[in-house]
């Protein structure tokens, strides 16, 4: 009797499972079924593909990145993809698993790294400690959209992959990008004048997430609060980290919104540090709506950091 309901169960599972695998993949004239495993991936991909592409994104905003846990909603949207699009290296440990899922498809995801054409940074052998977690910058820092400069091959190969996908729609993305790079153009000017006033200012990080960012203006990361990526830090290196940066008169610590609060105001009042908290991603907080918008919101909280607003 139990075999025989078990062998129905089944069955049905099996019939519907056929049905979910064989469905026709979402690309067939409509819009390109995309998925980008974050926020800033998804907001680039909608400058370049417009009406043409519907993204969804895999890890939501304002939650550290490389912990996520992908819903059975997000794993539909992965098996109906014509194109998954993420941020490589060590960054989305979650990501081969959730593929895994994936069984039947007759057409497989076509699939962009972009950390592909992207001078990284840190990637330093010394930094690969594979024992001590999954994301641990081990091949280098995965944090390169937070320089804007970045979005420019982040974009070019974007249209690539979707021009390849919908080659009638190709000459759309480019001048979909074309216009895009301008008001990218205008953004970098703004953010280089806002800033200028504090090149070569020290600051100290919770998480290694503003390497790229802090490159591009000048800024100088001396410290993490997080003595490896992800790692919570001892006491005893608290302590250290609070007498470099009283010595270094350090006036910032950046702090992303998923850091702990009782963490970054401790290390704040101990060494006199101001706290910016900066959106690492596109809707990590309601201002930063789009990519230009997410480095606006940021360079203006620095600046308020900066300057004791
Ligand atoms: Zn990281």
């Amino acid at each position: 009797m139990l075999r025989a309901l078990l062998g129905a169960a089944l069955a049905f599972w099996a019939a519907a499972a056929a049905a979910w695998w064989t469905a026709a993949p979402a690309w067939g004239g409509g819009p390109l079924a995309v998925v980008a495993t974050s926020t800033d991936l998804k907001a680039l991909l909608e400058e370049v593909g417009g009406e043409r592409v519907r993204v969804e994104a895999l890890a939501p905003p304002g939650q550290d990145p490389h912990t996520i846990e992908v819903t059975p909603g997000r794993l539909a949207a992965l098996q109906g993809a014509a194109l998954i699009v993420r941020v490589g290296l060590d960054h989305e440990p979650w990501l081969a698993p959730a593929l895994r899922t994936l069984r039947g498809r007759r057409v497989p995801p076509a699939d962009l790294d972009c950390s592909r054409g992207i001078a990284l940074l840190q990637t330093e052998t010394a930094r690969v400690r594979p024992e001590r977690g999954e994301h641990v910058h081990g091949f280098g820092n995965t944090h390169y959209w937070l320089d804007p400069e970045n979005a420019r091959p982040i974009t070019a190969a974007m249209v690539a992959a979707l021009g390849r996908l919908a080659p009638e729609n190709r000459t759309g993305f480019e001048s979909r990008r074309a216009e895009f790079l301008k008001r990218l153009d205008a953004g970098l000017t703004r953010w280089s004048a806002a800033l200028a006033p504090y090149r070569g200012a020290k600051v100290v990080v919770v998480h290694e997430s503003w390497p790229y960012f802090a490159g591009r203006f000048g800024l100088q990361i001396v410290a993490a609060v997080e003595p490896t990526p992800g790692v919570p830090p001892s006491p005893a290196y608290l302590a250290s980290l609070i007498s470099r940066m009283k010595q270094a008169q350090v006036r910032v610590l950046i702090a992303e919104p998923y850091a702990s609060a009782s963490l970054v105001e401790q290390v704040a009042t101990r060494s006199g540090a101001r706290i910016a908290r900066l959106a690492p991603s596109v809707g990590a907080d309601p201002e930063a709506r789009d990519y230009v918008g997410l480095i606006d919101l940021d360079v203006k909280r620095l600046v308020d950091a900066f300057s004791g607003r």
